[in-house]
């Protein structure tokens, strides 16, 4: 019994007599306390107790755990999607100089990726089918109303970026790993693109998936095979592409010998200059 009561802080030392003396004293009451805690039925008690606790820890524990996954894998929505309204024709003289000047080589081929690239959500996961258009197809929504557009500067550079590097021009390409690739391909169905209207003889927009003429590769896994698949359809040395991704995971694409430039907030034109800067370095052509 003694060691029951050394358990019990603050309690005062009991000899057999207070053990078996009085039922109204305090250190046989400390006693009886002790004898109860040992008894099977409130050691039960305490062991479920214990267990609900534990339950109810881990499952704390585990919501935590699944929000903060929830954070990272759901982004606050798009920060910067192009705006709805009518879209102005686009002029092919307002290319930044550095893609217009015909003295300075381009790649042949841009591929991008699409998630946080193109667009500022992940198609699989965002983006809840059916999705519908707006009446300029500047924009979609989805059966929760999310609001699904490019990146602001995304509808220039895709309807510009071909006219660069003169009458050759730059093909467009798409390489992304979504699982959702139909929903992918039904956005760029339906988003279009502001007229060109110093070149472009098309009186409609263009929809935005009618420019990569390059090819699309779109479903899960490493993005080295995209690019061999775009390169045996495009005839196309690895060389001559750039690529655009926002993960550098994907930079392994690198070994085949094209050159990945990594955007951290979506296409814009800046990204596009840079990554043709990059390019131009990579393969010795200067500025
Ligand atoms: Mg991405």
């Amino acid at each position: 019994m003694g060691h029951l009561r050394s358990g019990l802080p603050g309690s005062e030392p009991a000899t057999a007599s207070s053990q078996v003396g009085s039922a109204t004293s305090a250190p046989e009451v400390r006693l009886r306390g002790s004898a109860n805690l040992a008894s099977p039925d409130r050691m039960s008690l305490l062991l479920g107790r214990a267990f609900l606790i534990s339950v109810f820890l881990l499952s704390l524990v585990l919501l935590l755990h699944s929000t903060s996954r929830l954070h990272i894998r759901y982004p606050t929505m798009p920060k910067k999607a192009a705006k709805t309204g009518p879209a102005s024709p686009l002029a092919v003289s307002s290319l930044p100089a550095s893609l217009r000047d015909p003295s300075l080589a381009l790649p042949k081929l841009v591929v991008f990726d699409l998630d946080y690239t193109l667009w500022p959500f992940w198609v699989d996961t965002h983006v809840t089918p059916p999705i519908k258009p707006n009446a300029q197809h500047s924009a979609a929504s989805d059966r929760t109303g999310e609001h699904l557009a490019f990146y602001d500067d995304v509808p220039s550079v895709l309807q510009l970026l071909p006219h660069a590097g003169g009458p050759e021009g730059v093909k467009l390409g798409v390489a992304s790993r979504t699982s959702a690739p139909s929903l992918a391909r039904d956005l760029l169905q339906m988003l279009h693109l502001p007229q060109a209207s110093d070149t472009d003889v098309e009186a409609r927009p263009r929809r935005a998936i009618d420019v990569f003429d390059g090819g699309m590769e779109i479903y899960p896994g490493s993005k080295i095979r995209h690019f061999e698949k775009l390169q045996k359809r495009t005839g196309i040395p690895f060389e001559d592409m750039l690529f655009f991704d926002d993960e550098s995971r994907n930079r392994e694409t690198e070994k085949l010998g094209i050159t990945m430039w990594l955007v951290r907030d979506g296409v814009t034109w800046g990204e596009i200059e840079r990554g043709v800067d990059e390019w131009r370095r990579r393969r010795g052509h200067q500025r």
